[in-house]
């Protein structure tokens, strides 16, 4: 047996960050930015008003108060998205509204909570009365104030969320360079497993492995391809196999890695390319196959074949798949992923020595305080799927005889 450690390392030593390509905004998000951006213009592109009210020259509100307000003269109005056309003389106001430019002359603006329009104006003439007195700049957003036209934005390696993605739309580009979503294929296999939705013959399950897997591969960023499932077949399988690596970065196979008769991919992916067999020290999910095959055209992909057992296949995702995912997206850290976090045993967790770490499926709940406290799902078994289900974080328990409640134990949890 090896080390949890070992075999991920295996598996990322096999994985090579894909390749940066030009990708519309709308299908960036959580993707790694390749090439450092820089801004064209200033953002904003020219000063603005950050209030609704009106623009005025600071110095003729002096001494403005509730009291003793002072009176301007309203000679025009702008909106947003308009270009004013009358500029702020001596004892005249422009109203204004959020983001419109500010008009020539004006060198602050009055909020329209402290101002109140005044009767009687000169032939219809609109006043307002000022009851504050502002400074110069005070509520003006200057050109460039977010951004300086000829300054570098984002760096790589960020990894674009929703406030990144604003900011590349707001310095003018539709499109952005980063490393695309991993495509990863998934393919079942066994002779026993039928499509969701059909009836059963003796002898048959339902394949459950195939669309838990490809959500767990969205939830990690990823482009699942579903692969279909394929008889525990040699030939078979070697096509599924050279077919599906054409079309994917990744590709993820679930079942036939362990001592079976009919265990055919690790025997596959051995002829195929250079594999690596691996038992490894932890339980649930030991027996790990990861090999490297050609696509096709010269690109190594990356296969990892998971073991059958339905939670089995899901663990390794978690502890093999989402790091090779993150690694081939650039991601920075990639060995660092699944990061354990402390939390308190709500109960016992007992488990016995077999040298090898358990990865116990756990309840979680946070405390008022935020602390996170983990209690055991009913079945622990590697098929019981379904207990699973009911948990949202694995505990790692070292080789020993356990954790006692009340203690703290390290958790991976699961992404939701
Ligand atoms: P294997 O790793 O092929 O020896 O399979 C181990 C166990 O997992 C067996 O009981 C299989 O029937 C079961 N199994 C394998 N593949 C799947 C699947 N795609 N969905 C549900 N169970 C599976
Ligand atoms: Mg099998």
């Amino acid at each position: 047996m090896i080390s949890l450690d070992e075999a991920r390392a295996t598996v990322l030593a096999g994985c090579v960050t894909l390749a940066a390509r030009a990708v519309p905004l709308a299908d960036a998000r959580g993707c790694v930015l390749a090439t450092a951006v820089v801004a064209p213009d200033d953002v904003p592109p020219f000063d603005n008003s950050a209030m609704d009210g009106f623009a005025v020259r600071a110095h003729d509100t002096r001494g403005a108060s509730p009291d003793g307000p002072v009176v301007l003269r309203v000679v025009d109005t702008v909106a947003a998205g308009q270009a004013p056309s009358t500029a702020v003389e001596a004892g005249t106001a422009v109203r204004i509204m959020t983001g419109a430019p500010v008009p020539d002359g004006a060198d602050a603006v009055v909020m329209v909570e402290a101002t109140e329009l005044v009767a009687g104006g000169v032939a219809g003439a609109e006043r307002v009365a000022v009851h504050a007195e502002v400074a110069a700049g005070q509520h003006l957003r200057r050109a460039g104030d977010d951004v300086t036209a000829g300054s570098v934005v984002l760096e790589p390696p960020t990894v674009l969320g929703a406030a990144h993605l604003g900011v590349l739309a707001s310095v003018g580009a539709d499109t952005v360079d980063v490393i695309p979503r991993p495509v990863v294929g998934v393919l079942s296999t066994g002779d026993e497993l039928v499509e969701a939705g059909r009836p059963l013959a003796p002898g048959q399950i339902r394949d459950s492995n195939r669309v838990a897997l490809c959500a767990a591969i969205e939830l990690a960023g990823a482009v699942p391809v579903d692969l279909g499932l394929v008889a525990d077949d040699e030939a078979l399988v070697t096509a599924a196999i050279e077919q599906g690596v054409q079309r994917c970065d990744l590709l993820i196979t679930s079942g036939g890695v362990s001592m079976g008769d009919f265990d055919y991919v690790k025997v596959v992916l051995d002829r195929l390319g250079a594999m690596r067999w691996m038992q490894v020290a932890i339980r649930p999910a030991k027996p790990l196959a990861f090999g490297v095959v050609d696509g096709g055209d010269g690109r190594p992909v990356p296969v990892l074949g998971l073991p059958g057992n339905p939670v089995s296949s899901l663990v390794s995702f978690e502890l093999f798949g989402r790091p090779a995912l993150r690694r081939l997206a650039g991601w920075p850290g990639a060995a660092q992923v699944p990061a354990p976090v402390l939390a308190t045993a709500g109960a016992d967790l007992a488990r016995r020595p077999d040298g090898k770490v358990h990865l116990v499926r756990v309840r979680t709940e946070a405390a008022p305080d935020g602390t996170l406290t983990v209690m055991p799902a009913a079945g622990q078994g590697s098929h019981q799927l379904a207990a699973m289900a009911g948990a949202q974080a694995l505990a790692v328990l070292p080789d020993g005889s356990g954790v006692l409640a009340g203690s703290q134990v390290e958790v991976l949890v699961l992404p939701t």
